[in-house]
């Protein structure tokens, strides 16, 4: 996500959180295989035990109870709230949101205990693999193989205080420290304060920030890294293929600066060979399942994750929440740009067909406008014009429907229309845009292509895809 956008429209979302009890700040500290590994006060296995403790802000409580969510094989020590104790109930549940199905319920009966509208956790126990959702059994804690962890929805590793299926959120996480044996280091996202290694121990402290609960994910190993630019690639043995992935994002990078806005983009993306099944992307942080990374110059979906992360920043036109193009800039143009640089730098790579790609999304756009369903059967939200789309309503539609199919339509239109060299030009002046409407944007349109104005209104303000726009 880009901090451009975050710090304009994002942050007034944090109030918009229909919660009984309102999280406002995570501080969380962990320690991985710690050697002095116990529990109810007896030594265990320090091969895949963690401990943790997570500090906790609210805004505010309205309710009786509060409740809250840990990883199944997890126990609650103690919970303290200004130095005194609270007093809580933890109970084994089915909890579909965590990979084993199985969920820590704790509930606290009297949050009236609690001062400052603040608590810290104390928890500890063990995150061993599990199919039992899935044969995805990459999430798990091992002392030899190392911590892959993700958030809400996977593997819930910190406390969560949403009911399962409720939405994701997001959330101030002031910090995030780990603590591993030397020799690891781990990411978990945002920025990374410090790393240090003291009496053997590890220790990282990142400060995420504003983010949604899923993308708090933890990846530790015992990784080589290679970084320039402020891109960073964590691998197990093969420079090789992180140096091709470096050079691709700078080559990226140089592409979108010439070609977007001329933004200096210094945030920092971690690139992170993952066991198999990791292919993430969580905030600035992308996983890349080891296969794929050995394979890096074939394999198009890494390519597109990397292209589409690193757009963001280049392709942003500062709007308010109320703005009707705001679901257009944040998500939708995202989700064509890195498409249309990739196929600039791939000339020479078989690997991507652009034009078959956007044939593609046409006839999966055309079946979904006929069955209201995605591929796997799964309802889509309902149809509605590209500016009809609200920013709280981005989430819903954003990788499903009208945002990464008639989006990319519509802008792979233009380009087809005014041919590539006019097209860069088109875009050169759209970036340079300090805020959207429509008459600004139609101008700009009209400009290259005259006759226009009516297209742009179907496009933008209707359901109809008329013959005349199909892919010729
Ligand atoms: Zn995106």
């Amino acid at each position: 996500m880009n901090k451009f956008l975050i710090s304009l429209v994002l942050f007034t979302s944090l109030f918009r959180i229909t919660q009984a009890q309102k999280v406002s700040d995570y501080t969380i500290d962990v320690q991985f295989f710690p050697q002095d590994a116990q529990m109810w006060g007896y030594s265990v296995s320090d091969q895949s035990f963690m401990r943790g403790n997570a500090k906790i802000e609210f805004s505010e409580f309205d309710t009786d109870t509060l409740t809250f969510f840990l990883h199944g094989e997890l126990k609650i020590d103690s919970i303290i709230s200004d130095n005194n104790a609270i007093k809580f109930s933890s109970t084994k549940i089915f909890y579909g949101i965590d990979y084993s199905n199985i969920g820590l319920k704790t509930i606290i009966d009297f949050p009236d205990t609690i001062k400052k509208n603040a608590l810290t956790i104390y928890y500890s126990g063990f995150m061993n693999p599990s199919r039992a959702r899935s044969l995805s059994d990459y999430m798990h804690i091992d002392k030899k193989e190392g911590v892959f962890l993700r958030g809400y929805y996977y593997s819930i590793w910190f406390p969560v205080f949403q009911n399962p299926g409720e939405d994701d959120y997001e959330v101030n996480f002031k910090q995030v420290k780990v603590k591993l044996p030397k020799s690891f280091n781990a990411v978990i996202a945002g920025e990374l304060l410090s790393e240090t290694v003291e009496d053997d121990i590890y220790s990282a402290i990142w400060k995420p920030g504003i983010i949604k609960t899923s993308n708090i994910q933890c990846t530790a190993k015992r990784y080589e890294i290679i970084s320039r630019d402020n891109i960073f690639v964590y691998f197990s043995d093969d420079r090789q293929s992180g140096e091709k992935i470096i050079s691709f994002t700078q080559k990226l990078k140089k592409l979108y600066y010439s070609t977007f806005r001329n933004v200096q983009n210094d945030s920092p993306l971690y690139i992170l060979e993952m066991p198999e099944y990791g292919n993430i992307s969580s905030h600035n942080v992308i996983g890349i399942s080891s296969d794929l990374y050995k394979g890096f110059d074939t394999d198009l979906f890494s390519q597109l994750t990397i292209a589409h992360e690193l757009v963001h920043p280049y392709v942003s036109i500062p709007v308010t929440k109320e703005n009707s193009f705001s679901a257009l800039l944040v998500e939708g143009f995202p989700s064509y740009f890195h498409l249309y640089s990739l196929n600039k730098i791939s000339n020479d790579v078989k690997t991507f067909n652009f034009k078959e790609y956007m044939k593609n999304v046409e006839n999966s756009y055309i079946t979904k406008k006929r069955t209201g369903k995605d591929r796997r059967g799964n309802n889509l939200p309902s149809e509605k014009p590209i500016l009809k789309i609200t920013f709280d309503e981005i989430g819903q539609y954003k990788d499903s429907f009208i945002l990464p199919d008639r989006v990319r339509l519509f802008l792979y239109h233009l380009l087809c229309e005014m041919g590539e060299e006019n097209y860069d030009q088109f875009l050169k002046e759209l970036f340079l845009f300090d805020t959207m409407n429509y008459d600004k944007f139609k101008s700009l349109i009209v400009k290259y292509l005259p006759h226009y104005g009516n297209d742009l209104n179907v496009w933008l303000n209707t359901n109809e895809y008329p013959e005349s726009l199909h892919i010729k």
